[in-house]
Protein backbone atom coordinates (compact mmCIF):
# COMPACT_ATOMS: atom_id res chain seq x y z
CA UNK A 1 0.00 0.00 0.00
CA UNK A 2 1.79 3.33 -1.28
CA UNK A 3 1.48 6.04 1.48
CA UNK A 4 0.20 9.38 0.41
CA UNK A 5 0.87 10.68 4.19
CA UNK A 6 3.85 9.98 4.06
CA UNK A 7 5.13 12.17 0.93
CA UNK A 8 2.74 14.70 2.50
CA UNK A 9 4.59 14.56 5.52
CA UNK A 10 7.98 14.86 3.50
CA UNK A 11 7.00 17.44 1.47
CA UNK A 12 5.61 19.71 4.36
CA UNK A 13 8.93 19.10 6.05
CA UNK A 14 11.08 20.08 3.23
CA UNK A 15 8.93 22.85 1.53
CA UNK A 16 6.93 24.23 5.07
CA UNK A 17 2.90 25.58 4.22
CA UNK A 18 2.85 27.38 1.12
CA UNK A 19 -0.04 29.50 1.91
CA UNK A 20 -2.57 28.68 -0.77
CA UNK A 21 -4.51 30.12 -2.78
CA UNK A 22 -2.49 33.63 -3.09
CA UNK A 23 -5.60 36.45 -3.00
CA UNK A 24 -4.25 39.98 -4.40
CA UNK A 25 -0.63 38.08 -4.68
CA UNK A 26 -0.42 37.24 -0.85
CA UNK A 27 0.19 33.69 0.34
CA UNK A 28 -2.02 34.13 3.48
CA UNK A 29 -2.85 30.66 3.66
CA UNK A 30 -6.50 32.31 4.91
CA UNK A 31 -9.45 30.05 4.91
CA UNK A 32 -12.23 32.38 5.90
CA UNK A 33 -12.83 33.75 2.43
CA UNK A 34 -15.25 36.62 1.92
CA UNK A 35 -17.48 36.50 -1.74
CA UNK A 36 -14.63 38.60 -3.38
CA UNK A 37 -11.93 36.72 -2.39
CA UNK A 38 -13.87 33.64 -2.96
CA UNK A 39 -14.98 35.40 -6.50
CA UNK A 40 -11.06 35.92 -7.59
CA UNK A 41 -10.30 32.10 -6.24
CA UNK A 42 -12.90 30.95 -9.06
CA UNK A 43 -11.65 33.69 -11.62
CA UNK A 44 -7.72 32.46 -11.36
CA UNK A 45 -8.87 28.64 -11.24
CA UNK A 46 -10.66 29.30 -14.81
CA UNK A 47 -7.88 31.54 -16.20
CA UNK A 48 -5.40 29.20 -15.16
CA UNK A 49 -6.51 26.58 -17.76
CA UNK A 50 -3.36 25.85 -19.91
CA UNK A 51 -1.55 28.94 -18.48
CA UNK A 52 0.97 29.33 -15.90
CA UNK A 53 0.35 31.34 -12.81
CA UNK A 54 2.48 33.97 -13.95
CA UNK A 55 0.12 34.97 -16.66
CA UNK A 56 -3.00 34.94 -14.39
CA UNK A 57 -1.32 37.09 -12.34
CA UNK A 58 -0.51 39.61 -14.65
CA UNK A 59 -4.06 39.41 -16.20
CA UNK A 60 -5.68 40.08 -12.50
CA UNK A 61 -3.74 42.63 -12.06
CA UNK A 62 -5.23 44.00 -15.15
CA UNK A 63 -8.45 43.45 -13.81
CA UNK A 64 -7.66 45.18 -10.56
CA UNK A 65 -6.26 48.28 -12.61
CA UNK A 66 -8.84 48.77 -14.63
CA UNK A 67 -11.42 48.23 -11.67
CA UNK A 68 -13.43 45.53 -12.51
CA UNK A 69 -11.98 42.10 -10.46
CA UNK A 70 -15.80 41.95 -9.27
CA UNK A 71 -19.06 40.06 -10.44
CA UNK A 72 -20.56 43.35 -10.99
CA UNK A 73 -18.55 45.05 -13.30
CA UNK A 74 -17.57 41.67 -15.39
CA UNK A 75 -21.16 40.43 -15.31
CA UNK A 76 -21.88 43.79 -17.21
CA UNK A 77 -18.78 44.08 -19.35
CA UNK A 78 -19.02 43.56 -23.32
CA UNK A 79 -17.60 39.95 -23.24
CA UNK A 80 -15.33 40.94 -26.82
CA UNK A 81 -13.65 43.79 -23.82
CA UNK A 82 -13.35 41.57 -21.84
CA UNK A 83 -11.26 39.00 -23.75
CA UNK A 84 -9.22 41.83 -24.40
CA UNK A 85 -8.25 42.61 -20.59
CA UNK A 86 -7.02 39.15 -20.59
CA UNK A 87 -5.31 38.50 -22.97
CA UNK A 88 -2.34 37.78 -21.22
CA UNK A 89 -3.79 34.41 -19.57
CA UNK A 90 -4.13 33.03 -23.52
CA UNK A 91 -7.51 31.42 -25.35
CA UNK A 92 -8.66 34.68 -24.13
CA UNK A 93 -11.89 34.52 -26.67
CA UNK A 94 -13.08 31.20 -24.53
CA UNK A 95 -11.75 32.36 -21.09
CA UNK A 96 -13.96 35.90 -21.30
CA UNK A 97 -16.94 33.08 -22.60
CA UNK A 98 -16.28 30.79 -19.29
CA UNK A 99 -15.90 33.62 -17.02
CA UNK A 100 -19.37 34.90 -18.39
CA UNK A 101 -20.53 31.45 -18.46
CA UNK A 102 -19.45 30.74 -14.70
CA UNK A 103 -21.09 34.47 -13.87
CA UNK A 104 -24.08 33.49 -15.26
CA UNK A 105 -24.08 29.91 -12.58
CA UNK A 106 -23.46 31.79 -9.89
CA UNK A 107 -26.52 34.00 -10.87
CA UNK A 108 -29.18 31.27 -11.05
CA UNK A 109 -28.75 30.18 -7.52
CA UNK A 110 -28.23 26.33 -8.37
CA UNK A 111 -26.26 25.10 -5.22
CA UNK A 112 -22.36 25.28 -5.72
CA UNK A 113 -21.32 21.46 -6.04
CA UNK A 114 -19.29 19.68 -7.99
CA UNK A 115 -22.01 18.30 -10.31
CA UNK A 116 -23.62 21.41 -11.00
CA UNK A 117 -20.12 23.08 -11.28
CA UNK A 118 -19.38 20.46 -14.19
CA UNK A 119 -22.60 21.51 -16.34
CA UNK A 120 -21.12 24.97 -16.78
CA UNK A 121 -19.54 25.22 -20.03
CA UNK A 122 -15.68 25.63 -19.58
CA UNK A 123 -15.61 24.45 -16.26
CA UNK A 124 -13.80 20.59 -16.08
CA UNK A 125 -12.70 18.17 -13.60
CA UNK A 126 -9.44 20.31 -12.28
CA UNK A 127 -11.20 23.66 -12.61
CA UNK A 128 -14.78 22.67 -10.81
CA UNK A 129 -12.14 20.59 -7.53
CA UNK A 130 -9.97 23.79 -7.41
CA UNK A 131 -13.21 26.06 -7.10
CA UNK A 132 -14.50 23.97 -4.22
CA UNK A 133 -11.42 22.95 -2.36
CA UNK A 134 -9.62 26.40 -2.60
CA UNK A 135 -12.54 28.94 -2.08
CA UNK A 136 -15.45 26.22 -0.83
CA UNK A 137 -13.59 24.55 1.60
CA UNK A 138 -15.00 21.47 0.39
CA UNK A 139 -12.47 18.34 0.38
CA UNK A 140 -11.72 17.39 -3.16
CA UNK A 141 -7.78 16.08 -4.38
CA UNK A 142 -6.80 18.51 -7.17
CA UNK A 143 -5.11 16.05 -9.92
CA UNK A 144 -3.05 18.12 -12.57
CA UNK A 145 -0.26 17.59 -14.86
CA UNK A 146 2.26 17.38 -11.84
CA UNK A 147 0.07 15.20 -10.00
CA UNK A 148 0.30 12.48 -12.05
CA UNK A 149 4.10 13.22 -12.92
CA UNK A 150 4.93 13.26 -9.99
CA UNK A 151 3.29 9.94 -7.86
CA UNK A 152 3.77 8.10 -11.39
CA UNK A 153 7.06 8.40 -10.80
CA UNK A 154 7.12 8.07 -7.02
CA UNK A 155 5.41 4.32 -8.57
CA UNK A 156 2.05 5.15 -6.73
CA UNK A 157 0.37 5.26 -10.55
CA UNK A 158 0.56 5.47 -14.20
CA UNK A 159 1.37 8.79 -15.91
CA UNK A 160 -1.85 8.26 -17.76
CA UNK A 161 -4.14 7.86 -15.35
CA UNK A 162 -7.57 9.41 -15.77
CA UNK A 163 -8.73 11.86 -13.45
CA UNK A 164 -10.93 9.94 -11.44
CA UNK A 165 -8.73 7.02 -10.82
CA UNK A 166 -5.66 9.38 -9.02
CA UNK A 167 -8.25 11.38 -7.11
CA UNK A 168 -9.77 8.30 -5.84
CA UNK A 169 -6.49 7.02 -4.79
CA UNK A 170 -5.99 9.92 -2.87
CA UNK A 171 -9.26 10.05 -1.59
CA UNK A 172 -9.61 6.91 -0.09
CA UNK A 173 -5.52 6.80 1.09
CA UNK A 174 -5.55 9.95 3.28
CA UNK A 175 -8.50 11.94 5.83
CA UNK A 176 -10.80 13.92 3.51
CA UNK A 177 -9.99 17.03 4.88
CA UNK A 178 -9.71 20.42 3.06
CA UNK A 179 -6.58 21.80 4.93
CA UNK A 180 -4.96 18.84 3.75
CA UNK A 181 -5.87 18.63 0.35
CA UNK A 182 -5.44 22.49 0.04
CA UNK A 183 -1.54 22.06 1.15
CA UNK A 184 -1.14 18.93 -0.22
CA UNK A 185 -1.47 20.22 -3.40
CA UNK A 186 -0.26 23.39 -3.10
CA UNK A 187 3.41 21.30 -2.06
CA UNK A 188 2.52 18.98 -5.37
CA UNK A 189 2.88 22.13 -7.27
CA UNK A 190 5.98 23.46 -5.36
CA UNK A 191 8.10 20.13 -6.15
CA UNK A 192 6.80 19.73 -9.23
CA UNK A 193 8.69 23.36 -9.59
CA UNK A 194 12.20 22.76 -8.01
CA UNK A 195 12.77 19.02 -8.23
CA UNK A 196 10.30 16.87 -10.14
CA UNK A 197 10.83 19.07 -13.35
CA UNK A 198 10.14 17.66 -16.82
CA UNK A 199 13.73 16.83 -16.49
CA UNK A 200 13.76 15.88 -12.94
CA UNK A 201 16.99 16.62 -10.44
CA UNK A 202 16.51 13.38 -8.18
CA UNK A 203 19.76 13.89 -6.25
CA UNK A 204 18.94 16.42 -4.20
CA UNK A 205 15.29 15.30 -3.75
CA UNK A 206 13.71 14.79 -0.47
CA UNK A 207 11.44 11.75 -1.94
CA UNK A 208 14.46 10.34 -3.23
CA UNK A 209 14.53 7.61 -0.94
CA UNK A 210 11.51 5.29 -1.90
CA UNK A 211 10.98 7.00 -5.78
CA UNK A 212 10.83 4.29 -8.25
CA UNK A 213 12.54 6.76 -10.84
CA UNK A 214 14.89 7.46 -9.11
CA UNK A 215 15.93 3.67 -8.18
CA UNK A 216 15.44 2.94 -11.62
CA UNK A 217 17.43 5.79 -13.34
CA UNK A 218 19.86 7.27 -10.61
CA UNK A 219 20.93 4.85 -8.34
CA UNK A 220 21.50 1.97 -10.84
CA UNK A 221 23.87 4.76 -12.39
CA UNK A 222 25.55 5.71 -9.30
CA UNK A 223 26.15 2.00 -8.54
CA UNK A 224 27.89 1.13 -11.95
S1 LIG B 1 13.53 11.48 -6.98
FE1 LIG B 1 13.37 12.49 -8.97
S2 LIG B 1 11.63 11.55 -10.01
FE2 LIG B 1 11.51 11.01 -7.83
S3 LIG B 1 10.17 12.56 -6.95
FE3 LIG B 1 12.26 13.27 -6.71
S4 LIG B 1 12.67 14.56 -8.50
FE4 LIG B 1 10.83 13.33 -8.94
Amino acid sequence: MKDFLLVYNKLYNYYGAQGWWPINKNYSGKLRLNYGEKFEICLGAILTQNTSWTNVEKTLINLRKNNILNINKLRLIDINKLAELIKSSGYNNQKSKKIKQFIKFLDSDKEINRENLLDVWGIGKETADSILLYAYNKPYFVIDTYTRRIFSRLGFCDEKIDYDKLQDLFHSGLDKNFILFNEYHALVVEHAKVFCRKTPVCSSCPLNDFCEYYKDNCERLINK
